[in-house]
């Protein structure tokens, strides 16, 4: 399969997640003005995950549930030298050393019920985070994205629908849905996002049924084209797994996930259902800090993480 430039080294890592995001949510009727979040993307399976533009990926790793036994080693399969993360050059707002372990913690699918708790929580321990939301055009839906942007979080693009069917039929269709997003997201905090996570991750199957084999890689292809960094994870909590997840789970797949990795990308999800991710979210913070890491934000050049093609 032909790749984009940015997406360029082949090494090796670990998988650990089930991409979770935004499963088993309300499942009423489509309607188009509002977000939809009736799509499992929990069945999407992440055969691999790759780390650029500077380069890690995972082959051949199986669905399994985050543990932090997977860890494989560096194998580089690319012909060009892996470059360094660019994260280990970004500034560091939350402290600690530029060289130590980066966690990024990161919210899909709100603004809901639960963004202010998580907010609160987050200027608590003075961590900021990334919060990949999608379209909700009420006016606390838009006092919500503004009150992510105030408190210093970055909010990306996670499309305005979320509806596989709009969103993966198409090139064009899913360009519109997330400029309708972008112009949202304008219009309530002054600032166009930099950064995208598709829907069910860059390598979900069922984004095939509704745009064909290649839609994937298709709209990976023009994103990169205008410029937008996607990132996936490479830790997931797990509170996508049930509709609601105990938060022992939560704590304890953080955890594990997080361990032998010097930068991860954890995937939470902001969503009215979702109290026991709030729930868990001191303990996850303090464990990640007990395991060395600092906390930053995504931008567009941080280290991305993703998963390889399928
Ligand atoms: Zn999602």
């Amino acid at each position: 399969m032909k790749r984009t430039p940015w997406i360029s080294l082949t090494v090796i890592v670990i998988l650990m997640s089930t991409c979770g995001c935004g499963q088993i949510l309300d499942s009423g009727p489509p309607v188009s003005s509002m977000p939809i979040k009736s799509q499992s993307e929990q069945s999407a399976l992440p055969g691999s995950l790759q780390t650029g533009p500077n380069a890690l990926s995972l082959n051949n790793v199986q669905n399994a549930p985050a543990s932090g036994k997977e860890l494989s080693g560096k194998t580089t399969t690319a012909s060009e030298p892996p470059r360094e993360p660019a994260t280990l050059a970004d500034p560091n707002p939350n402290g600690a050393a530029a060289t130590s372990k980066t966690a990024y913690l990161t919210f899909d699918d709100g603004p809901s019920e639960n963004t202010e708790p998580i907010i609160d929580i987050l200027r608590r321990f003075n961590v900021k985070a990334t919060f990949f939301v999608i379209g909700d055009p009420s006016q606390k839906g838009r006092m919500l994205y503004r009150k992510i942007a105030e408190n210093g979080h970055v909010i990306g693009n996670h499309t305005y629908t979320h509806d596989y069917s709009v969103v993966y039929k198409s090139v064009a269709g899913f360009k519109r849905d997330v400029e309708k997003l972008d112009e949202l997201l304008e219009q309530s905090t002054g600032r166009r996002p930099e950064i995208l996570r598709f829907p069910g991750g860059s390598n979900n199957r069922q984004a095939r049924k509704y745009g064909g084999a290649r839609i994937m890689s298709d709209v990976i292809a023009a994103m990169g084209k205008d410029h937008v960094s996607y990132f996936d994870w490479n830790v997931s909590s797990t509170d996508a797994a049930l509709s609601v997840q105990k938060r022992e789970e939560i704590v304890e797949a953080v955890r594990q996930g997080a361990l032998g990795k010097p930068n991860i990308i954890v995937l939470f999800h902001d969503m009215d259902k979702k109290n026991t991710t709030v729930e868990a979210l001191p303990e996850i913070i303090q464990n990640l800090k007990e395991q060395g890491y600092r906390f930053d934000v995504l931008s567009k050049d941080s280290v991305a993480i993703r998963f390889s093609q399928l």
